[in-house]
């Protein structure tokens, strides 16, 4: 199967991403954060939209659905439960549902926690998982609606995925995230260099999305809080992770 993803980066700091399968010519649309540059993309490669799917209901990952679906006929794909705050949806989902777009098979992941009702998209015939405000790069998204409780069990069904599965988080958020990272693992090697390669990408003017699951592991910090060297970095070694989670979490919150 011959597959392309485009990165769209929209509004202040967000990404959408198409998916094209070039022997059907279908195309999915991750999320519809405004119109104008997802139809610029799609008008330059003469795509069509068949389907559209939603991770979660806030306005800036769903507002440009309207003007998009003047121009095509997408199916709309999201949340059962959050049918009531989603635009109208032609597939409700739910955790552990498989369905397919663009002829790709597709898992749906509840990753509650940022919102109730969030959900994550995992392909794993082209190793990537949609993720938008759950697990992002270097971070995870603020705890809008849900608890740590919530937000650290979605986290761990994430990474539990295969380790060169793509993640492809919902903003460009990764120079902030690195920048609280880094107070907390000074000597992370890893991170040190992924701190880098990203500052460089950005000079770029390049998308720091998306990463490899295996290096989100090693840098971070939202799914290194059972990691004994990440403990013993924030002296939180006689805490469980749950309570690890939250306290950086809530330290996030106000750096
Ligand atoms: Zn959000
Ligand atoms: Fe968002």
């Amino acid at each position: 199967m011959a597959i392309e993803i485009v990165t769209i980066p929209c509004l202040q700091d967000n990404f959408c991403f198409l998916i094209h399968n070039t022997e059907s010519q279908q195309t999915a649309l991750i999320d519809a954060s405004e119109a104008a540059p997802i139809q610029a993309v799609l008008d330059a490669k003469g795509w069509t939209l068949t389907d559209v799917l939603l991770t979660h209901h806030h306005w800036d990952h769903i507002d440009g659905l309207p003007a998009l679906r003047d121009r095509d006929t997408p199916r709309v794909i999201g949340a059962g439960v959050d049918a009531h705050r989603l635009p109208p949806l032609d597939l409700e989902v739910a955790e552990g549902d498989h369905f397919e777009t663009c002829g790709i098979p597709t898992q749906v992941i509840d990753v509650s926690g940022h919102t109730i009702g969030h959900i994550a998209f995992y392909m794993p015939q082209i190793k990537a998982a949609f993720t938008a405000d759950s697990l992002m790069a270097l971070g995870c998204g603020r705890l809008t609606e849900g608890t740590p409780d919530m937000m650290w069990p979605s986290l761990m069904k994430l990474r539990a995925l295969p380790d060169d599965t793509a993640i492809y988080s919902a903003h460009e958020y990764s120079a902030s995230n690195a920048a609280f990272a880094i107070t907390l693992e000074p000597k992370n090697a890893a991170l040190i260099s992924r701190i880098d390669a990203d500052a460089d990408s950005r000079a770029k003017n390049k998308p720091t999305v998306p990463n490899p699951l295996s290096l989100e592991k090693a840098t971070n910090p939202f799914l290194r809080a059972d990691d004994p060297a990440f403990r013993a970095a924030v002296d939180m070694e006689t805490h469980t992770p749950l309570e690890v989670f939250a306290a950086i979490r809530a330290r996030k919150d106000v750096f």
